[in-house]
């Protein structure tokens, strides 16, 4: 199964699709995961990424599509694309790239929330180091304050969750993202819109039963 979740960011789109990859026995790929994973390693796709990371742009479409595919091919048993494509030249080159594969999206899942609840959701996001695991200070907090449940790391905040980076992000988002839903109607495809305002549990039981019928339909 192969499924793309849409969303601004601080969406929920990471927490969602770990959950969505659980339950369906699919890859999570995530290309900010991916962006960050190659800085640590400080490749030199990681360093062409960090300006544009750290001030809240889109890393240039060309860098991003080559990533994405290659992570694609690797991802035999199928996948859900977190944060890919963001604007419609990746849309329109991923839609290629499938149809030369033969390929296809079954789902495509657009979380809808306003601008005014993600600034919270960002600022008080903190995240392990080592093993990805997202918690938020408030929404879901960890057993011990600021430690990782699963590997007791301390938890730390992305450098791009201060203020004026968001205000930035939620701009990219506006500007450049947006538009990727009208894209895949545009050319015929149903897109699920789940409401994502409400509380984690809440908004992951409306995309499972969502997906558990296209799932039955698709076999
Ligand atoms: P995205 O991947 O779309 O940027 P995340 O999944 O990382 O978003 O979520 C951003 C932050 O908001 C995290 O700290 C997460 O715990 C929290 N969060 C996610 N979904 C919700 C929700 N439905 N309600 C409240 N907080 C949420
Ligand atoms: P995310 O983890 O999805 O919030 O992404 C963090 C940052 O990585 C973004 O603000 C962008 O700078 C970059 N990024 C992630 N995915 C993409 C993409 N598909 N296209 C361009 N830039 C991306």
């Amino acid at each position: 199964m192969r499924l793309i979740l849409l969303g601004p960011p601080g969406a929920g789109k990471g927490t969602q699709c770990k959950r969505i990859a659980d339950r369906y026995e699919i890859a999570h790929l995530s290309s900010g995961d991916i962006l960050r994973a190659e800085r640590a390693a400080g490749t030199e796709l990681g360093q062409k990424a960090q300006s544009y990371m750290d001030s809240g742009r889109l890393v240039p479409d060309g860098i991003i599509i080559s990533m994405m595919i290659d992570a694609m091919i690797k991802a035999v048993g199928g996948y859900v694309l977190d944060g890919f494509p963001r604007t419609v030249v990746q849309a329109d080159q991923l839609d290629k790239s499938l149809a030369e594969a033969g390929e296809e999206i079954v789902g495509i899942v657009n979380l809808r929330v306003s601008d005014d609840r993600i600034a919270g959701r960002l600022t008080g996001r903190r995240s392990c180091p080592q093993c990805g695991a997202v918690y938020h200070i408030e929404n879901l907090k960890p057993r011990v304050e600021n430690i990782c449940d699963k590997d007791g790391q301390k938890l730390v905040q992305r450098a791009d969750d201060t203020p004026e980076v968001v205000a930035n992000r939620l701009k990219a988002y506006h500007e450049q993202t947006a538009a990727v839903v009208g894209y895949y109607e545009g050319r015929g495809k149903a897109v699920i819109d789940v409401d994502a305002a409400g509380g984690i549990e809440k908004v992951t039981a409306s995309i499972f039963s969502k997906l558990d019928v296209l799932c039955s339909q698709v076999g």
